[in-house]
């Protein structure tokens, strides 16, 4: 099973992704944890992703679909090894419809493919909420939520005593421009897998539990002959 989470930064993508994983017997596919990890593990792709992202460049999606696939045969290794390993989750990747092709084609290659995109779906003014309520110490960086996670005294550090200021990046002007760039991007990505009948869409506006209940029913394939509702 082959399942890509897509979601806006406050979407509550990587909470989903950590409850998803034992679920449904998924390892994590997720780019920047590939980056990481090759880049320890000193593999020439990983030294070459690392000498890009040092510079502050962008990691070419050659490097990237081949790091993809590395982690797909260390997948098919543990799946021989290991039956509860049922397949990856996809978090930040494929980013672009180029990228959905190649791992459309790396997949096939393997005899497999990808089962389920699952969009998790927040009203744009709800992920403003979420994100522009966002406060950090100056101090210690401890974060905090003016509504989901105040401190205890307005305005001041629980942990360190500290003032709690918003990042540039997080006043309300700030998120909706980076939310704007998010949904431009990725809107011919969600045209592509919709027109391949795989896109899913649950509510992400509820509560952890539930969304996490949604995204499961979503990917649970559909028995053979049984009718589709809806
Ligand atoms: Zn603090």
């Amino acid at each position: 099973m082959h399942v890509i989470l897509m979601g806006p930064q406050g979407s509550g993508k990587g909470t989903q992704a950590e409850r998803l994983l034992p679920r449904l017997g998924l390892v994590s596919i997720a780019t920047g944890e590939l980056f990481r990890n090759a880049a320890r593990l000193g593999t020439p792709l990983g030294l070459r992703a690392k000498s890009l992202m040092d510079r502050g460049e962008l990691v070419p999606d050659d490097v990237t679909i081949g790091l993809v696939e590395e982690k797909l045969d260390a997948l098919g290794v543990l799946r021989s090894r290991d039956p509860a390993v049922l397949g990856a989750l996809y978090d930040g990747f494929p980013r672009t419809e180029a990228q959905a092709r190649a791992l459309d084609d790396a997949l096939g290659r393997r005899s497999e493919r990808v089962d389920s995109v699952v969009l998790i779906d927040v009203p744009r003014e709800r992920l403003v909420e979420r994100l522009a309520g966002r406060r950090v110490c100056a101090n210690g960086g401890h974060v905090y939520h003016t509504v989901f996670n105040p401190p205890k005294v307005e305005g001041v550090c629980d942990i360190c005593g500290a003032p709690l200021v918003q990042r540039a990046d997080d006043t309300p002007d700030a998120v909706r421009r980076r939310l704007e760039t998010y949904f431009r991007t990725t809107e011919p990505l969600l045209a592509f897998y919709r027109g391949r009948g795989l896109l899913k869409t649950v509510d992400g506006d509820a509560p952890i539990d539930e969304v996490t209940e949604a995204i499961v029913r979503a990917v649970q394939p559909v028995p053979s002959g049984a009718g589709r509702v809806g």
